[in-house]
């Protein structure tokens, strides 16, 4: 790694200087969300709530301090800046120019409704009750154009949406994603469907397991594929997640339901993706703006490569089946061409979280075409449950039987985030172009797996994306180090390789 300071410009320095309290208070809030979805006591809600609403506004208001903007403009105006200073800049420049459009009385507005919208929904989603639930999501769509409306765009006001959770994403580069994306996915899903070599229902999918048993299980996949326990941990949370304290600190949480154990084991192998993003930066990035993950979408793709690219390959699965053997003995008898198919069932289903590689983007098409409608005011938040069961049946062939099941079954919403969903798509097609430069570049992905050399995936994710941070905006990264801009074909030819040709090559 490079050893001379990205930083030298002494206008830069002296921004990074003021930038470290902002900095310390991010880590505090994350070590707080951390433990409050981990270990912290139930009644401690209101209290955690309260400090970290009171933090979010110090923050702010150091981040528009007179002093921090002034020398954030004027290094704008500068000339002859290196790309990781320029990024320093464009990183602020950005936060500062959000949060002045945004009057803090509308986010806090936005934020309280957000909180009450929570309680209501997961009610709503208990009976299926779309209507008490209604009045919340109308409100919420209603600040989310106000929003839209003061951060400005050119051509849709979901540009300005897109662009809170991937930078300079627009509503036409999704819409062309998904043009090209949607014919190939239902090409593939029925030839998919048409044959029975990836089954739509597997038996082990029912198997019992006890919680310690794939515990263990997890930690010694965490420990084949080189995550750095002093540097994390792995704990449990109702929804797993990866929580960044620092470039040192990154911790990832799994869920243990009991019962078809490659839920918890995926979902570990995903989260390992976001934590060595994370964990893989260039550590002179520490305690700037420009360390952390550059995008959601950026992020996706890390946790999607391992997760599915890497993880439910044949040759990963075959080492998995060996490991969840020794503590599962249901497991030890089942041959490795049935633990494979186990891991890669195809089926049409309601539920975006349980989506398997094949049908899985359907779900994120579903949502954006809404969430832009929505958006533009083209379609009312009362007519969504026809509006998605129609699509449901129309894309997949299911049809909600209740809204539990359909327009009810993500908290996205409930929390006002409406336009971050295309992001997951983002990062599944973008995981697949980095398989396709690491096979063309490294080596074959079943070399890499099965000759112990996941150490070499490690150095080229790190070299090509980790080692940036937020430095270069998402597109510009992706064209750097992965010669590419968005498209569809690296997706669909992944998903021929493996459903339709099974990886002969
Ligand atoms: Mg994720």
């Amino acid at each position: 790694m490079e050893s001379k300071p990205p930083f030298e410009n002494e206008l830069i320095l002296d921004i990074l200087k003021e930038y470290r309290t902002i900095w310390a208070l991010s880590h505090a809030q994350a070590l707080m969300g951390w433990d409050s979805e981990t270990y912290m006591p139930r009644e401690g809600v209101q209290e955690r709530a309260v400090a970290r609403a009171e933090l979010s506004v110090l923050q702010r208001s150091l981040l528009l301090r007179p002093s921090l903007v002034e020398k954030v403009e004027k290094a704008q105006a500068m000339e002859g800046l290196n790309e990781y200073e320029a990024g320093v800049v464009r990183v602020l420049a950005r936060n500062i120019d959000r949060l002045r459009k945004i009057p803090e009385k509308l986010l806090y507005e936005r934020v309280k409704v957000s909180q009450e919208a929570v309680h209501v929904w997961v009610d709503a989603k208990k009976t299926g009750n779309f209507q008490g639930f209604k009045p919340y999501l109308e409100r919420i769509v209603e600040l989310t154009r106000e929003i839209a409306e003061r951060l400005g765009y050119e051509e849709h006001p979901y540009d300005a949406l897109l662009d809170m959770y991937e930078e300079g994403l627009k509503t036409r580069d999704v819409d062309s994603l998904f043009q090209g994306l949607i014919p190939g996915l239902k090409r593939i899903l029925d030839k998919v469907l048409a044959d029975d070599y990836y089954p739509r229902q597997h038996p082990l999918e029912d198997l019992a397991y006890e919680p310690s048993a794939m515990e263990a299980v997890n930690r010694k996949v965490l420990d084949l594929l080189g995550y750095p326990w002093s540097r994390g941990r792995l704990d449990v949370s109702p929804h797993p997640f990866t929580i960044t304290l620092g470039i040192r600190d990154v911790r990832i949480t799994t869920r243990y339901e009991g019962r078809d154990p490659k839920r918890t084991v995926y979902a570990v192998i995903h989260e390992y993706g976001h934590a060595l993003y994370e964990l893989q930066q260039d550590e002179r990035l520490l305690f700037t703006p420009i360390a952390g993950g550059v995008s959601l979408g950026v992020h996706e793709s890390q946790s999607r490569f391992w997760e599915n690219v890497v993880g439910r390959s044949p040759w990963f699965t075959s080492t998995l089946r060996r490991i969840m053997g020794e503590h599962i003995p249901a497991i030890a008898g089942v041959d490795d061409e049935e633990f494979y198919r186990y891991v890669n069932t195809v089926r049409p289903s309601l539920i975006r979280v349980d989506a398997d590689e094949v049908t899985y983007n359907f779900h994120i098409y579903l949502r954006f075409t809404l969430e832009k409608q929505l958006v533009a005011g083209e379609v009312r938040v009362e007519d969504l449950p026809e509006l998605w069961d129609n699509m449901m049946e129309e894309l997949l062939g299911v049809r909600p039987r209740s809204p539990s099941e359909g327009v009810l079954q993500d908290i996205h919403w409930s929390h006002g985030s409406i336009g971050y969903f295309p992001t997951y798509t983002i990062g599944t097609v973008t995981a697949a172009r980095i398989g396709e430069v690491l096979e063309a570049e490294v080596a074959p992905l079943s070399e890499l797996i099965t000759g112990g050399r996941i150490g070499e995936v490690r150095e080229f994710l790190r070299e090509k994306i980790h080692r940036w941070g937020s430095t270069l905006p998402p597109k510009e990264l992706l064209a750097r180090s992965l010669s590419w801009k968005l498209s569809p074909e690296p997706l669909l030819g992944y998903l021929e390789r493996k459903y339709l040709s099974r990886y002969e090559r």
